[in-house]
This record gives structure tokens, sequence and C-alpha cells, in this order.
């Protein structure tokens, strides 16, 4: 994998330099991130079966990173979740992968599952252990790299397969974004590694020498701790959602005075709107700001553009650029399935060498996105986005919203179907949809419109019996903001629920 080439290149020559640090002070350096992840890899090779998915569970332990890593070293696609997801999505995410498979822990894993769980202590017996592997074990082409959950419209997270390769190719290019000098740069990552947003923070940091500097969710999400933790943090790369920054944003300290070494943010995940450009642009005068665009499944972002001043005058959209080399975005006309003319609004389809496998033990869904292309007479994978774009004459892409019932709040990826079916499990809900309320092309929050059984009338405390019902099911975040109860639901003439009448319902 020519990404552990790069990683390992700078373990000889910078063993001491720290490659991980969070924000809770702890820190590892490239030697011993090395070390450790080759005595885990050796662990995996010796205690799991081929190419066994291996759960990485925890959030911003700087042991996070070496085990991704001894995953790769030994072949072993990883799957990380996240330590502030429930119970049951945990369970929902065991239940798809094999019974024999490892889960490391770096903080206690609810018990959800027969898998074999490797608790902190004995991580770090192991990672004492001083074991290596030969590069030989290492993850190569199409191997699995790591497995993804993102939220599905059943009800259930489904699992992206991302290669080896898919990986590298992407590192090959990311690694050319922004300015081209030698500089080991600190990389902020905020993004959970259960997000394909963290993806860039490790591959692009760690392949260039620099630091990955975790925020734990603690600091995160605490607007007091936030600013001072960035200051900790003196990154020069921040990749993020819009969302994020626009957090960081709040506190008007949050400027190029005080954080001099800002020169690059590559936002990706969601809408991009001209507000939260504008005050990037006018707080950070020298750092370039850039909007990046891509889906779990083509591994991270497949297109690019530099925002300027000048755009934020276009009565358009900031839009979302071209397409990396080694990839091709074809714009599709969902009837007739060709492709459209410039101009034309169609379904985004994503054609290139960082286009994921498929979906892990998911052979329909994944035979109903992916397919088979060709780029310049290399054979590619091609992935059907749900988005819908188009180009303009200068080839240049820009989004236009869903397709389907997907949306973006605050950089996670939500299918409402998904909120959907959990709200319909909740004691005396009938029926429920889940509509994003929008605020300059962006999702504000949710509103969940649900009918009851038993007499529900939408008082305060049935909409906190709702929400708190579901949040045992479902991550915080997904959970509406707001819940409105109806007697029933209007219809359209098609007899499906008109989901056009409840938008306008939707305040
Ligand atoms: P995820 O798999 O979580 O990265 O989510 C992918 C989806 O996020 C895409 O299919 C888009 O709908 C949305 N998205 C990603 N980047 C952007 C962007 N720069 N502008 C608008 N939407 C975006």
């Amino acid at each position: 994998m020519r990404y552990l080439e790069k990683v390992s290149k700078w373990v000889e020559r910078q063993p001491d330099a720290i490659a991980v640090r969070n924000s809770d002070g702890e820190s590892m350096s490239y030697g011993k991130l090395w070390e450790v992840s080759d005595s885990i890899a050796s662990y995996i090779l010796e205690n799991s079966e081929d190419a066994n998915p291996v759960m990485v569970y925890g959030s911003k332990s700087i042991y996070m990173l070496p085990l991704m890593l001894a995953c790769l070293k030994s072949s072993h696609p990883f799957v990380t979740v996240d330590a502030s997801l429930m119970k049951t999505r945990v369970a929902d995410i065991a239940a798809q992968l094999s019974a024999q498979s490892l889960v490391f822990a770096t903080v206690p894993v609810p018990a959800v599952t027969d898998m074999r769980v490797v608790d902190f202590a004995e991580i770090d017996t192991i990672a004492a252990e001083k074991k290596t592997v030969s590069s030989s074990s290492w993850a190569n082409g199409d191997d699995l790299a790591y497995i993804l959950f993102t939220s599905g419209s059943t009800g259930a997270p489904k699992g992206v397969m991302v290669t080896a390769s898919c990986v590298d190719n992407f590192m090959e290019w990311a690694t050319t974004i922004g300015r081209n000098d030698d500089e080991r740069k600190v990389f902020l990552n905020q993004a959970p590694f259960s997000f394909d947003l963290s993806v860039h923070d490790y591959i692009v940091g760690l392949s260039t020498g620099g630091t990955v500097y975790c925020l734990t969710r603690e600091v995160s999400e605490n607007f007091a701790k936030l600013h001072t933790a960035l200051e900790k943090a003196d990154p020069q790369v921040i990749s993020a959602t819009p969302s994020f920054v626009d957090l960081c944003l709040a506190d008007k300290g949050f400027c190029q005075e005080n954080f001099r070494r800002i020169e690059r943010f590559v936002l990706v995940g969601e809408v991009l709107t001209k507000t939260t450009a504008r005050k990037i642009l006018d707080r950070f005068p020298n750092a370039m700001l850039i909007n990046a665009y891509g889906p779990t499944e083509a591994t991270d972002f497949v297109t690019t553009i530099q925002v300027t001043k000048e755009m934020l005058d276009d009565s358009e959209p900031i839009p979302i650029g071209e397409a990396k080399p080694g990839t091709y975005i074809r714009i599709v006309d969902l009837e007739s399935g060709k492709e459209c003319a410039t101009g034309e609004v169609g379904e985004l389809v994503i054609e290139g060498n960082t286009v994921a496998l498929g979906y892990y033990k998911r052979e329909e869904l994944t035979a109903e996105k992916f397919g088979k292309g060709e780029l310049d007479g290399v054979a590619v994978r091609t992935y059907r986005t749900g988005d819908a774009a188009y180009k303009d004459e200068a080839g240049v892409v820009h989004y236009r919203g869903r397709i389907d019932f997907q949306v973006k709040l605050n950089g996670y990826r939500i299918e409402l179907g998904d909120i959907e079916e959990n709200l319909r499990k909740l004691d005396g809900i009938e029926q429920a949809v889940v509509l994003p309320h929008l605020k300059e092309g962006k999702v504000a929050y949710l509103v969940a419109h649900v009918v009851s059984s038993y007499g529900k009338q939408g008082t305060f405390a049935d909409v906190q019996e709702v929400r708190s019902g579901l949040k045992e099911l479902i991550p915080d975040y997904m959970v509406p903001k707001k819940v409105i109860f109806h007697d029933k639901m209007p219809m359209n003439t098609n007899g499906k629920i008109d989901r056009k009448a409840l938008e306008d319902n939707n305040l």
C-alpha cells in the first residue's frame, strides 16, 4: 500500500516527530505509531481469520490511528465505530460483521455481540510486545482498507467497502492540494473516525509527515472550550464541515490575527453557503478556501474548487468544482440514462479510481448504486450518488441538492427513511414523515410529522416522549428538533403521503 510506504518513510526520517496528538494532551511519535501498529498487526494476524473485518471502537484516543494502521498492515479492513453511537446501532453494525471478528476497544464497548473484545489494558500489553510484520502482509490493490457504516434508508446502517487502492489514489491527489512546500503541517481532526471526512486528516496528514491533532467530542461540542483548544492546536490545515467552521466562527477571535498559521480550509460534506465563505475569506485573508465534494462511496472528496470573493458576488450558489485526475463526473438524465447537456440538471455519477467496491454483504443494493465503466482505457467503478447537479460551459460542477431522501445536517449524513423507520417503532406512532427545514439551501434542522394512535395531541410532554424514545434508537444528531402531530397525513393524487403539503407546514 503506497500510503503505508509513505508513512514508513517519515518513521525513518523523523521517528521522534509527533504523528498524533489530542486535545486531552496525549501524543504519540511516528516511531511509536509504527511500533504499536506493528505489534497489533501481528496480534491480528495470529488471532483473526483471513481478511475478517476488525472493529476499532472509541473516539479520539491516540491509539485509534495505530489501531487503524494495524488493520491496514495485517490486511484486515477496519470498521471504526465512534463511542458516542448508541448500543442499538453498535449492535446493528456488529450483527453485520462476522461473529469471529475482533473488537479493539479504546474505551469500554457495550456488550452487544459475541465478538472477541480486546480492551484498553490488553491493547497496551500487546503494543508493548514490539512484534513486527512484513510489508507482504499489508493491504494492497483491491484488498479492503476499511468499511465505513453510514445511515441506511431501511433503519439499519450500511457498510461502504473502500479498497487500499482507493485510499492510495485519494492520497496521491489530496496531497497536492494547497501550498506546495516542505513544511510538516498540523491537520486539525474534528470529524469522528467513523466519518469519511476524517480520512483526509490521517491520509494526507500522516503521508506528508504532519501531525494529526484530534479534538475530543467534549471540546468540539463545547463552545466555551473550543476556542482555547483551537489555540492550543494552532493548526495549519482545517478540513471540516461548514457547520463545524460556523461554530468556530461564532467566536470573533477566530481570525487570522489569532490563528496566523491557518493556511487552508477544505470544507466538505454539505453545502458551503456564501455567508460562511464570506466570513472565512474576510477573517482569513492569507488562507485558501476550498469547497470539496464527495460521498463515503468515493473514499472522501472527488471535486474541489478554490472559493474566491468574486464567486460570492455571483448570483449562483458556490460550485463544487472539477473532478480530480482519475475521476470523471457524469451528469445523467434520470429518465433516458444519457449524459445531460451543459446546464441541464441530472444525477451526479462518479466514475473513477476512488469509487468503493460496494456495500458490505448487500449485493442487491450494491448492484443498484454501483456499476462498471472505463476511463482513459482503464476499467473503473461507477457510483450513482443520488445528488442533483449540472455542469456549466467551463465543465465546473454545480450542486443542486438531493434527488432522494438523504440529507446532511451539521455534516452528518442522514437517511430520512432511517429516522421514519425508527419513529414507527415507538409505541403509538402509526405514520411518520421526516422533512428537512432549509435555510440558504442548507438543512437547518429536521421536523418529524407523525400520526399517533391513542390520542397523542402534540403537547410538550408528547413531543418530549417521542424525542426521548427516538434517542434510545438512533444517534442524537438524527433526532428531529421539532415533532408535529397530525390527525391524518395529507395525501397526493397518487395516494401517497403528500410530502410537499407537509413541507409547507414545516415551520
Ligand atoms: P458523506 O458520505 O457523509 O460524505 O455524504 C455525502 C453527501 O454529502 C453527498 O452525496 C452530498 O449530498 C453531500 N455533500 C458532500 N460534499 C458537499 C458539498 N461540498 N456541497 C454540497 N453537498 C455536499
